[in-house]
């Protein structure tokens, strides 16, 4: 049964006036589970003027009624993940546990977001001249766009909206056409939290709904969440509109593995980091560079653990009917299982060996999901696609260097600047490793560190176009902007002489 996925606009579902609708499909069995609307400028426009519409009462809202909103939406949310996870399955295919996990890493920012009063104080000082104090605060911006990508339909969106609306913006999300239904079943939520009407809403569809968000005047301000090239025409597109930008991109991780460290334990991380979500994460690992004379070794290790793993549907019926989760569920869609697929190839052709190949495997599931088992290939080097390419599939490459020299060199070389990490029991390594490495988290027997809520997240290069990182201090500073105000009140017992003055003041 397939269903319709409409906008979210004023409170309510909204099929739009466009008759352009896409496909969403089920990457476990292969079949269209909906059809989402494609939204045309008018559309965009009218959610645009919508969120306009709402922005300005919902800034006024007092500090207090706009926390209790958001920390009834945590507490739904929390006690609902379940629902959600569900629906990023069904649509996404990454695993119910998974699922439930994204959910959770989204949560944690919405409990920052409960503590909001904390980062909107503002700074005073007093009698900065005589009879003159100074004291800042933060505004909010008006309307603000969040572009998303599918590999985190609800995460990304959660990083977003919980300080933004906290903030007292009202909020336009754009979601992946690839699995839109998360942010209806979110705006939903946000409703029955408490928000009012049009301060949440769900934008659906392509580029013709990115576009009028870029170049919008009323839109004051743009996150995008997605892959390089698009990230990069985002930041520049929507600058070129004088909004405010951060564009976060696409990513390559490399996890170093020095000759002293613990190999068992690295190789759990390699494999648990290259293939959870189906390597569908932008803090995936997807190098694994071994520092010899480790690399034998570990490749050993790594393709006995990745020859174990299960790949399946991902829905909480299989696991109930197996007794477990699959570890691995299917790429989002044909298309993009068949291009991870031709990865492989590649790699073979330029000389690269396949250790455990991924092509053809048998699957937990229907015969039409888009599945594709985990890869590992060994003896890969700069040169070739399967390295310099962004993948973003359950392979992973090993790349033998001689030194912790040319590990560094390798991940510094990489135009990509998201994550990092590097496994060790050198405590002196690590921390120069954290100083030499152009790269925006780095993890310390960490594979994936993706910051905590109260951090904020955002590579370097040509993972991050734009200042400012996501959730965290960075994401209540960029959405609010700041002013500063002097104020001098007449002491009436001693009221100043007065007169005219045209220089400034001189300080003595
Ligand atoms: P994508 O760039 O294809 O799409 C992201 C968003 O942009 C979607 O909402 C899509 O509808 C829209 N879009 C696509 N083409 C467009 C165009 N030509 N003009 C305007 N808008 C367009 O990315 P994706 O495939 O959905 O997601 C995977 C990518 O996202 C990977 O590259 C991954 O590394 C990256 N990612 C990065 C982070 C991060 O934090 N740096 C997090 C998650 C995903």
């Amino acid at each position: 049964m397939t269903s319709r996925i409409s906008h979210w606009v004023d409170g309510g579902e909204w099929a739009g006036g466009s008759d352009r609708w896409g496909e969403v499909t089920n990457p476990a069995t292969g079949s269209v589970v909906g059809q989402v609307a494609m939204a045309s400028q008018d559309d965009a426009r009218r959610v645009i003027d919508a969120a306009a519409a709402a922005a300005p009462e919902w800034a006024a809202t007092s500090l207090a009624r706009r926390t209790q909103v958001v920390f009834a939406f945590r507490e739904l949310l929390n006690a609902r993940k379940d629902d959600l996870a569900a629906i990023i399955t069904r649509e996404h295919g990454k695993v119910h546990s998974d699922a439930v996990g994204e959910v959770s890493r989204g949560l944690e920012v919405v409990e920052f977001a409960c503590g909001i009063a904390h980062h909107l104080r503002g700074g005073h000082s007093e009698s900065v001249s005589t009879g003159i104090d100074v004291h800042s605060k933060r505004a909010p911006l008006g309307v603000v766009g969040i572009i998303s990508p599918f590999n985190f339909p609800a995460m990304v969106p959660l990083w977003m909206c919980a300080n933004a609306i906290a903030c007292g913006n009202a909020f336009i999300l754009k979601p992946s056409e690839k699995d839109p239904s998360a942010a209806i079943w979110l705006a939903r939520l946000w409703q029955e939290a408490g928000l009012p009407d049009g301060v949440f809403n769900v934008l659906q569809g392509d580029k013709v709904a990115v576009d009028e968000l870029l170049s919008n005047p009323t839109v004051q301000a743009i996150s995008f969440v997605g892959s390089t090239p698009i990230a990069q025409y985002v930041y520049e597109e929507a600058s070129r509109h004088g909004k405010r930008v951060q564009a976060l991109g696409g990513a390559k991780n490399h996890m170093v593995v020095l000759p002293d460290a613990d190999l068992d334990l690295a190789a759990d991380a390699a494999v648990s980091a290259g293939y959870g979500s189906a390597g569908e994460r932008c803090m995936a690992i997807s190098v694994l560079v071994a520092v010899e004379p480790v690399a034998d070794d570990l490749v050993a290790r790594v393709a006995e653990r990745t020859r174990t793993l299960v790949i399946g549907d991902g829905g909480a019926d299989s696991a109930a009917e197996h007794g477990s989760d699959a570890d691995m569920g299917p790429l989002v869609t044909r298309e993009h299982r068949d291009r991870v697929a031709g990865f492989i190839d590649s790699g073979e052709e330029a000389g690269a060996k396949v250790v455990v190949d991924g092509r053809g495997v048998k699957a937990r599931g229907a015969a039409d999901g888009f599945w594709l088992g985990p890869t590992l290939f060994d003896h890969v080097t700069p040169d070739m696609d399967v390295y310099r390419e962004e993948i973003f599939g359950p392979v992973l490459s090993v790349v033998r260097v001689g030194s912790y020299d040319e590990a560094v060199a390798l991940v510094n070389a990489n135009p990509y600047g998201n994550g990092t990490a590097i496994f060790t029991n050198d405590g002196g390594a690590a921390r120069r490793f954290e100083e030499d490495v152009q790269v925006g988290m780095i993890g310390v027997n960490v594979p994936v560190p993706v910051p905590v809520a109260y951090y904020s997240f955002g590579g370097w290069k040509r993972s991050l176009f734009g200042d400012t990182h996501a959730h965290g201090a960075e994401g209540v500073h960029f959405f609010t902007r700041g002013k500063v105000v002097t104020t001098r009140w007449i002491d009436p017992a001693n009221r100043p002489e007065g007169g005219l003055e045209l220089g400034f003041p001189r300080n003595d």
